[in-house]
């Protein structure tokens, strides 16, 4: 059995606060890359035990520089790099039969989700796929469920988990931590976590909920925060404005549709570093 393993960092046991998730801070450098690279080795080996034959890990935050490779179970292979530049999923495919996300935070405006996001905070308000509103757990969920491989294992904070298990149905869940608020947060005993997950990680690989199914066409429909961004996401060829701030892209082929959102999401991201950096304030216009 071959399992795809993708690691996001927000939702990592003993990850309390921002600097701990931004590359290249001494709080990242030296303990979010750490507690991140042990709670994927915990799965990994729950997976093994499990029977599997193989496990992809693709670490999944923001550049794809954090799992400590060396450190790294050496059964599993890694995957790095931006999702911009390498696709969601690089490799997904039907050959897969399990899949788990781990250290996943909840979508963008959920009450008590430490680190509450869809993508980008500076972008994105709401994100939905056929009607279905979703975060990033459903954006992978949903995309491995286009190649019959459904979600074995969910890691993060309880809304994360939660949320993962209304989607996808009753799979193994890890709850590593408990968001009091965006900023605040109870994280669970360490060892224990590493247990836990190991554990959950050996039995999904024999039980489950079966993969989620999207209809073709598959519509993805962004409420950007600003206009501006919603300017910069009308540029992708074939997309829609509905609003000021909505912006839709709808193909049958779901790896082109998926295109269609990250090109999206790329875009908006320019408009909000406009914003960033003070551009918009002089009034002038940026081409
Ligand atoms: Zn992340």
């Amino acid at each position: 059995m071959n399992v795809y393993l993708v690691i996001d960092m927000e939702g990592i046991g003993g990850v309390t606060h921002g600097s701990m998730i931004r590359t290249g801070h001494v709080e990242w450098r030296e303990r979010g890359t750490r507690l991140m690279t042990a709670e994927a080795n915990a799965a990994i080996e729950g997976a093994f035990q499990g029977g599997a034959t193989s496990v992809i890990v693709k670490d999944g935050h923001d550049s794809g520089q954090n799992i400590r490779r060396e450190d790294l179970d050496s059964r599993a292979e890694l995957i790095t790099g931006n999702s911009v530049t390498v696709g969601l999923m690089p490799g997904m495919d039907s050959t897969f039969d399990k899949l788990f996300l781990m250290g996943f935070h909840a979508k963008m405006g959920t009450r008590f989700g430490q680190f509450d996001h869809t993508i980008s905070t500076a972008t994105i308000s709401n994100l939905s796929i056929n009607d279905i509103v979703v975060g990033e757990i459903g954006l992978y969920g949903i995309y491995a469920g286009f190649y019959d491989v459904s979600v074995a294992l969910t890691t993060g904070d309880g809304p994360a988990v939660e949320e993962s298990q209304e989607l996808f149905g009753d799979h193994q869940g890890v709850a590593v931590k408990q968001g009091l608020g965006r900023f605040a947060v109870r994280t669970f005993n360490p060892d224990k976590i590493l247990t836990d997950i190991t554990q959950g990680a050996k039995k999904a690989m024999n039980v489950g909920a079966p993969p989620m199914k999207v209809e073709s066409p598959v519509s993805i429909s962004i409420d950007f925060l600003r206009s501006a961004e919603a300017d910069m996401a009308e540029m992708v060829p074939g997309s829609v404005r509905t609003s000021a701030r909505n912006v839709q892209y709808t193909h049958s082929d779901p790896d082109i549709a998926f295109q269609g959102l990250q090109a999206m999401v790329s875009l908006a991201g320019v408009a909000a570093s406009r914003w960033a950096s003070g551009l918009y304030k002089s009034g002038d216009a940026v081409v």
